[in-house]
């Protein structure tokens, strides 16, 4: 009996997961990737001839990687290092206003009560309770399970967990729920933040999304060599599974027999079949007909106005004085209402930015500062408009300027040359993830049921798995690839349940006339 044959549409996280996974258990997997590297977002950029990471910069919920190792009988430790922080981030409002969140509870709780007061101390402490609370309530029936709806969740949690999910109290704001515990405007606005995780806003946001504290709680580390690394990790175990990865290879339709997923085309007409197909771009990629009018009826297009957030990058090489960066440090915009108003309400950027620089070359001990220039990525958040030709260039230069603003008022100088840097807008990040206006999150988590929204992994159409931060668990690095490994399963259980049927086709395809190729 031969292998089966799946072609994976897509090297981010979600389709390496799922690659590595099918391939360890002997299906003969080929990876398709448009670009020249593997890791989608998890990208890294040459700046002043030095490689960086462009994406994401923090690595949570480490269990989801040692789990995957485990599964394909290999150990994480020996493919990635990766070392724990002690300072989660530092968090700056002003000169005089900062912050500090350990990856010790009670560190964080003394340093919360030296600048907001004993009060703030203790508030801090019951909503850490009631985040990890919130987290374990869903651990297991949402993030591991399958896509489900809010009927079939309930049912998961059993009836002695239906306390703990209505006191998860999905209906109302992370805004407001975070009022409950902070009166202090300025912890709000740094709690609140983690909406922006996945693209969303604090004030529509579900107060669900405050696991989020305890994901970072439970362990924030550093990845030996860069965040990049993961991904070539994932691919090179992959490849050693026997999985093939071939970039540069742009996949223009998914071809469908008989209302089931085939193979594939590429851009240059080259058609390769297969048992199945996972796609890991985003799903409004194939809502929208990109991979052809067929593959269109395996997935909703989410509405635009459902889209998560963008972002403006800043990758630099720079010294910078004036103020102690840690690994993460986040300056905040002096008015998070009128961000938020900005972004959600009027699709615009921020005129008074909160933003997020992750300084690759330190760790998060200050007598680590590198002497000279130093690696930056700086992030803001921006509205998907990419597509729409949105932000211009001169709301670009403005909105540059008011994050250099930012930095500087809270005592941050860096010393910019326009040939060490490299700005990537939502235009950018729309060329790159086609269909999406340049979100990064798949559809913004807005609203008690935007959770249940997502597609799962498999789609409407046979043979055709998806997987990747649009997709349910959802977006971030490990929820991919969580995705990925529930594509893998759910195309693995399929396969299982077609083989027991007896078969009504005379033979599966293997090539088609006009070149096309199984490989
Ligand atoms: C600036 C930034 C910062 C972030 N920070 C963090 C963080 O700190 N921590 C965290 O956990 N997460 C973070 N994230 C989110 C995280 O990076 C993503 O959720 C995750 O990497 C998405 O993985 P994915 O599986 O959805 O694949 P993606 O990264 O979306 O990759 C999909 C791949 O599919 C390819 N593809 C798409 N269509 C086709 C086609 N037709 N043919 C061939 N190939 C195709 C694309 O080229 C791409 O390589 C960040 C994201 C960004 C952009």
């Amino acid at each position: 009996m031969t292998a089966a044959r799946v072609i994976v549409v897509g090297a981010g996280v979600g389709g390496l997961t799922s690659a590595l996974e099918l391939a360890a258990r002997g299906l003969d997997v080929l990876v398709l990737e448009r670009a020249a590297h593997p890791g989608g977002k998890m990208r890294e950029v040459v700046v002043g001839g030095v490689a960086m990471d462009a994406g994401p910069t923090v690595f949570t919920m480490r269990w989801v990687f040692e789990e995957l190792f485990d599964a394909i009988g290999a150990r994480l430790a020996d493919h990635l290092r990766l070392q724990p922080v002690s300072v989660i981030a530092r968090h700056a409002w002003s000169e005089r206003e900062r912050l500090d969140l350990h990856a010790d509870v009670q560190r964080s709780a003394d340093a919360i009560g030296a600048l907001a007061g004993a009060a703030a101390s203790r508030g801090y402490l019951e909503f850490c309770a009631r985040a990890r609370r919130i987290y374990r309530t869903l651990e297991t029936p949402f993030l591991r399970g399958s896509r489900p709806n809010p009927m079939s969740l309930a049912h998961r949690v059993g009836f002695a967990g239906l306390p703990d999910l209505l006191r998860i109290a999905p209906m109302s704001t992370l805004w407001h729920e975070l009022g409950r515990h902070f009166a202090d405007p300025r912890l709000r606005q740094l709690f609140g933040r983690y909406a922006t995780y996945c693209g969303s806003s604090p004030f529509l946001a579900p107060a669900t999304l405050m696991l989020v504290a305890h994901v970072e709680q439970d362990g924030v580390w550093m990845v030996e060599g860069g965040m990049h690394r993961v991904a070539q990790a994932l691919a090179a175990l992959a490849t050693q599974r026997g999985a093939t990865l071939r970039c540069n290879a742009m996949v223009d339709r998914v071809l469908v027999r008989s209302g089931r997923a085939c193979g594939v085309r590429l851009a240059n007409g080259e058609e390769l079949l297969a048992d199945a197909v996972v796609f890991n771009g985003d799903v409004a990629a194939l809502a929208t007909g990109l991979l052809g009018a067929d593959a269109a009826r395996a997935a909703t297009l989410p509405p635009a106005e459902r889209r998560s957030l963008s972002a403006l990058t800043w990758n630099l090489l720079a010294p910078t004085s004036g103020f102690p960066l840690s690994r993460h440090t986040v300056f905040f915009s002096g008015d998070c209402a009128r961000e938020f108003d900005d972004l959600s309400t009027h699709a615009r950027l921020p005129s008074d930015p909160t933003v997020y620089v992750c300084a690759q070359d330190r760790s998060d001990d200050d007598h680590d500062a590198p002497g000279g220039a130093e690696r930056l990525l700086l992030i803001v958040n921006a509205p998907a408009t990419g597509d729409a030709g949105a932000p211009t260039d001169e709301e670009l230069t403005r909105c540059e300027a008011r994050t250099f603003h930012t930095l500087q008022r809270c005592g941050l100088t860096v010393q910019r040359r326009p040939e060490h840097s490299l700005l990537t807008t939502p235009r950018d990040f729309a060329r790159l993830f086609p269909a999406t206006g340049g979100a990064l999150y798949g559809q913004a988590s807005h609203g008690w049921t935007a959770s249940f929204s997502r597609p799962g992994a498999r789609s409407r159409m046979p043979g055709l798995y998806l997987a990747g931060g649009s997709v349910h668990p959802g977006p971030g690095v490990p929820m991919a690839a969580l995705s990925g490994r529930q594509a893998a399963a759910s195309l693995i259980a399929d396969q299982r349940t077609a083989s027991r049927r007896p078969s009504t086709s005379t033979s599966r395809p293997r090539v088609m006339p006009g070149g096309t190729s199984t490989r």
